[in-house]
């Protein structure tokens, strides 16, 4: 081997040859340059392997592979981890692109979708037969990583959050050990995964209840200069709070940018954007949305119907591989003025890309006690999160600095847990943040009994 990382040999990777079934990639293969790559390009890692199993046996073969070599394992479902959690260097990646695929049972209304499966291919599963499962907003993200985590989405009033609608795992274990986990299967595991599931192990078949739902979602977006925001923001927190569980909504505070994309009088200057979902009847959308007329007239306002499918796809090419990220995001219930006046301000003088987006939660996701799964903040009224892209690393401390500050401006306003889903920076204070302390204690007890030595712990870890 040209490239010898964390001293694997070539006779280490020839004699897991003999014993698994797919794919070895290593620094000396053409493949390596492209294997290696996650969704996020600011994690630029070079493991000493890759491996792509295709079957649970592989599972188990790589895991054993890597706790005798001792090297550090990254698992990999769909590579979007926001914190670069699905690449090491000179480690171990299990990449499961080759453990892709969704079995429908429409009779049952369940989904078995094996470990590296992408958000679209259940969606399109799902929607085969008038049936959906709710997930997240871009359809090459990981069904593993991002349910693991949460999974927020389109859908989440009305149906839940994606973990609200996990029935059972499959996982293999630090231990090599095939393992089965729902409500009365290892129910503890089952609370773990729900929230803290890359801390377990290997997931290799999630299966989800689906609802029945479609084809079509509709849509609509109002968009008022940023001046507007001391009406705007009431307007949809009073709204918010009796809005029917069909409807989503978001305000987005954020640039004018690309300035052809917006009517001249706000062009390039801050902005405030709401946005709704509505998944129930055509019929009820005027009615249900009329409370959002009740506000200052916006600059621009637009109403639509749409594929659901085609909605699921619709940022994939916006966001896709390549581009630098970084988010922070947490709970509220409520914002101060001042808060959203510093938003405003910090968003005029910062990158044109930073934005800073409050998600409604309630409905379906606030009728689940937050003690029933280890992801926490689902009493909170809002989620909220600040986020930015950009592709030159000479940016890379300004866009994460502006992330940074916006975050720093709603400290006050913010109540206990963050989505682990969303957060860059990892550590024992953000996985403190994440669960909260009351939950931590029972996390560690688990990770105790399943991964001791903390085999799994790229992942917004729990210290055994
Ligand atoms: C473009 C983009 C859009 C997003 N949109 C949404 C959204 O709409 N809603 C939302 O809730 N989140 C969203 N996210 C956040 C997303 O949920 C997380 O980044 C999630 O972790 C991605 O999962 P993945 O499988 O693609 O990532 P990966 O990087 O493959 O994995 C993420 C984490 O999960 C672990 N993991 C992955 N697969 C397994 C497995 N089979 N068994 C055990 N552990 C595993 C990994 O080790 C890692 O710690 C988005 C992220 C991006 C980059």
């Amino acid at each position: 081997m040209a490239e010898s990382l964390a001293g694997l040999t070539a006779g280490h990777v020839n004699r897991l040859r003999e014993t698994f079934g797919g794919d070895l990639i290593t620094p000396d293969d053409d493949a390596y340059d492209n294997a290696r790559r996650v969704w996020n390009a600011v994690f630029d890692r070079r493991p000493a392997i890759i491996v792509r199993p295709t079957g649970v046996a592989d599972v188990a073969t790589a895991i054993r592979f890597g706790r005798e070599r001792e090297l550090e394992i990254a698992v990999r479902c769909g590579a979007h981890s926001n914190a670069g959690h699905s690449t090491t260097d000179a480690g171990l990646v299990i990449d499961l692109s080759r453990l892709r695929g969704v079995t429908v049972d429409p009779e049952r209304r369940i989904a078995r979708v094996k470990g590296g499966t992408l958000l679209g291919e259940l969606d399109i599963a799902a929607q085969a037969h008038g049936l959906v499962c709710p997930v997240g907003v871009v359809g090459h993200t990981g069904v593993a990583g991002l349910t693991l985590g949460g999974g927020m989405g389109r859908l989440q009033r009305h149906f839940g959050l994606t973990i609200d609608n996990l029935r059972a795992v499959e996982l293999v274990t630090a231990d090599g050990r095939t393992v089965r986990a729902s409500e009365s299967e290892e129910p503890d595991l089952f609370w773990g995964i729900r929230g803290a599931g890359a801390n377990f192990g290997i997931v290799t078949a999630l299966e989800f209840d689906l609802r029945e739902f479609g084809p079509l979602l509709h849509r609509g977006v109002r968009i008022y200069p940023a001046s507007d925001v001391h009406e705007v923001w009431p307007m949809v927190r009073e709204f918010a709070a009796v809005a029917p569980d069909e409807l989503a909504l978001i305000v987005t505070i954020g640039r004018a940018e690309p300035a052809e994309d917006y009517p001249e009088s706000v062009a390039r200057q801050p902005i405030v954007i709401v946005s709704y979902n509505h998944s129930g009847d055509a019929t009820d959308v005027e009615r249900d949305v009329a409370p959002l007329s009740s506000g200052p007239e916006p600059v621009s306002s637009s109403d639509s119907s749409e594929q659901y499918l085609e909605v699921q796809t619709s940022s994939d090419l916006a966001m896709g591989w390549g581009s630098r990220g970084y988010i922070k995001g947490g709970y509220a219930n409520d914002f101060r003025p001042e808060a959203l006046d510093a938003l405003v301000g910090h968003t005029a003088a910062g990158p044109a890309e930073g934005s800073f987006s409050i998600t409604a939660q309630g409905g379906a996701i606030g009728r689940v006690p937050d003690d029933a799964m280890a992801f926490t903040g689902r009493d909170a009224r809002f989620e909220m999160s600040a986020i930015t892209d950009w592709d030159d690393p000479a940016q890379d401390e300004t866009q994460r600095d502006w992330v940074r500050r916006a975050m720093t401006i709603v400290e006050p306003d913010a109540v206990t847990g963050r989505y682990a889903n969303e957060i860059s920076d990892s550590g024992p204070e953000e996985s403190r943040a994440i669960y909260g302390d009351a939950k931590l204690g029972r996390l560690t007890a688990l990770k105790r009994t399943w991964d001791p030595a903390n085999v799994f712990r790229l992942n917004h870890n729990i210290a055994p």
